[in-house]
């Protein structure tokens, strides 16, 4: 059994803040599932929205993230993490954090930092590194992790499950202890203990056929808190990106809004604009707007994908703004200076999750959730663009200070080892492979950008379906990362799903074609998911 003050599960923004501020105070386990740098941040490209310039104002970018919740939103959150925004962001500077400047010097000698505008927002506010900002993010704080003692760091290891007493059966109050964690270079399950367990494990593209996300985001932590007993709530809100690059080789390649942003326009096959009849605000529109013409431009038209077209501006200009996106695409013989790229929306962002507060507390004690597994009413129904980051690095320092300010008890109980049992070496990983295309298909075909409750129902049975055979599987063999994912995303499908339906209405990003208009009665109420506990007292598969 390995022992610690601190486990993180998840090294992205949000772990890595939150790990970086409590490791001063006790030992810390940052636990990984693949490499330190496969997360969600390492990707991100437009930047971190934060009020840096006396011409914005908090206030603004207050009501600019309330519009795009579209009545969801906890306005106290929302106030809280914008107003703390600037000096997490100084902070993440002071860490080595390099954002670009402006070319041009003031007057008083000064070079201000470069401050993009995307979809929704009002002002230009979002700072960024080129457009590789997670990739950034990411390099300063590992630099900083490097720095500091009492931190251990456990690649390719996945967490299972989380130990809680009730399923261990204690009688004391329920709390959560530790996790089961699988070591991927040995095949064993092993036992992690701490009094404070942090999900910061990030969303759950992949349960989409298309999506932006890298591999490692198959909502484990949403599962996990599910399991343990723990509401998950609005889980119907994901997140379509407009403007994922279409391309047979291409995997998951987000075209950032940013783009539009610098003057780029969406267009169908034959070079007509359609944003500025579809909303006011043109290309600029907020991304379920822009995503559902998209989808309904492409229905129409009967073509895979639109185009993004950005060729009036000079070469110069967007190799030196984009220069990750201009490399990219060349790399798939797109010259982005001479041709327009072709997109189609894809699942971006999980604005549900598992119900926390600002601080990153649950309903579960000593156990926290930060980033984008969270549901903190920062996003509502909608997330702002460039948003995310800024709620993961806020609330990760406030889960530090309030994780430091409440210490939990000793952990005190014994935990029982993992049992496999007679669980075989998987035989038939062709299953698993199939059952995963198959749980991203369905929620593609039937639970995505536009829904009906019929398509709902039908995805709910068919999903249902999967789950038992997956469950079956799960306890017959030895458990292999492919498969814990497996379940997991299916688990995620089924909590969508769930939420979707519980929803009578449309709002932000859950459009049902039943009831396309907003229900008054549901502005500011959750959809909950909450597993009754009925322990048997059962550890492992076995
Ligand atoms: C292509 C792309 C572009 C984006 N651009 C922007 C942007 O410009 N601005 C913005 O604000 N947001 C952007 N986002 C969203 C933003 O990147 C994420 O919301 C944010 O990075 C999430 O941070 P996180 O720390 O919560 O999770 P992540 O960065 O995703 O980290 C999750 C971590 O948990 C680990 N993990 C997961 N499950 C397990 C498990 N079972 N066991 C062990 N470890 C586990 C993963 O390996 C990973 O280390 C973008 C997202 C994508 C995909």
């Amino acid at each position: 059994m390995k022992q610690f003050d601190y486990i993180v599960i998840g090294s992205g923004i949000a772990g890595l803040t939150f790990a970086l501020k409590v490791a001063k105070y006790g030992r810390v386990a940052i636990v990984t599932k693949k490499h330190l740098t496969e997360a969600n941040t390492q990707y991100a490209q437009g930047g971190i929205a934060a009020v840096t310039k006396p011409t914005d104002s908090i206030d603004l970018h207050v009501a600019d993230t309330l519009r795009a919740g579209a009545g969801l939103c906890r306005e106290d959150v929302v106030q809280t993490v914008v107003e703390e925004g600037p000096d997490r962001v100084q902070e993440l500077i002071d860490l080595g954090m390099d954002f670009t400047r402006e070319e041009t010097i003031s007057a008083d000698g000064e070079r201000f930092y470069s401050l993009g505008k995307e979809g929704g927002h009002s002002k230009r506010r979002v700072l960024h590194t080129k457009d590789a900002t997670g990739r950034e993010v990411m390099r300063a704080l590992l630099a900083a992790l490097e720095r500091t003692p009492n931190v251990s760091v456990f690649e390719d290891h996945f967490a299972i499950d989380l130990i809680t007493t009730a399923k261990l059966g204690g009688k004391m109050e329920n709390r959560c202890v530790g996790a089961y964690i699988l070591n991927r270079h040995t095949a064993k399950v092993e036992t992690f203990c701490a009094p404070h367990v942090v999900l910061a494990t990030g969303g759950s593209g992949k349960v989409y056929l298309y999506t932006t996300n890298p591999d490692i985001a198959t909502g484990d932590g949403v599962a996990m808190a599910y399991r343990a007993g723990v509401a998950v709530v609005n889980m119907e809100f994901t997140q379509f990106h407009p403007t994922c690059l279409y391309h047979p080789q291409a995997k998951s390649f987000l075209v950032s809004e940013a783009l539009r942003g610098e003057g780029a326009v969406l267009k169908d096959l034959n070079g007509n604009e359609f944003m500025d009849a579809a909303h006011p605000m043109g290309n600029l529109a907020p991304r379920d707007i822009v995503a559902r013409t998209i989808d309904s431009e492409m229905k129409r038209t009967g073509t895979g994908h639109m185009h993004l077209d950005i060729t009036h501006k000079s070469a110069p200009f967007i190799i030196d703004r984009f220069p990750n996106i201009y490399r990219t695409c060349l790399g798939f013989g797109i010259d982005i200076t001479k041709e327009p790229i072709p997109v189609v929306p894809a699942a971006h962002y999980q604005c549900g999750g598992v119900k926390a507060d600002v601080d990153g507390c649950t309903e579960l004690p000593g156990l926290y959730a930060v980033g984008e597994v969270a549901s903190t009413g920062m996003h509502g129904a909608n997330r702002l663009a460039s948003n995310s980051l800024l709620e993961g690095l806020v609330c990760a320092h406030r889960a530090a200070q309030s994780v430091l300010a409440t210490p939990q008890p000793e952990v005190g109980v014994r935990m029982p080892v993992w049992q496999s049992g007679k669980a075989e070496n998987p035989d038939e990983l062709v299953v698993v492979s199939h059952n995963w295309d198959e749980v991203r298909r369905c929620m593609w075909d039937y639970v995505s950008i536009v829904r009906t409750r019929k398509r709902l129902l039908r995805g709910q049975s068919r999903i249902e379906n999967l789950r038992e055979e997956i469950r079956q599987y799960y306890w017959d063999f030895k458990v292999t990362a492919d498969l814990l994912e497996l379940r997991n995303i299916a688990q995620v499908a089924e909590l969508i799903i769930g939420c979707a339906l519980q929803r009578p209405e449309s709002r932000g990003l859950h459009y049902n074609l039943d009831c396309p208009g907003h229900d008054e009665t549901w502005a500011q109420r959750d959809t909950i998911m909450q597993r009754e506990l009925a322990f048997s007292i059962t550890v492992g598969n076995a």
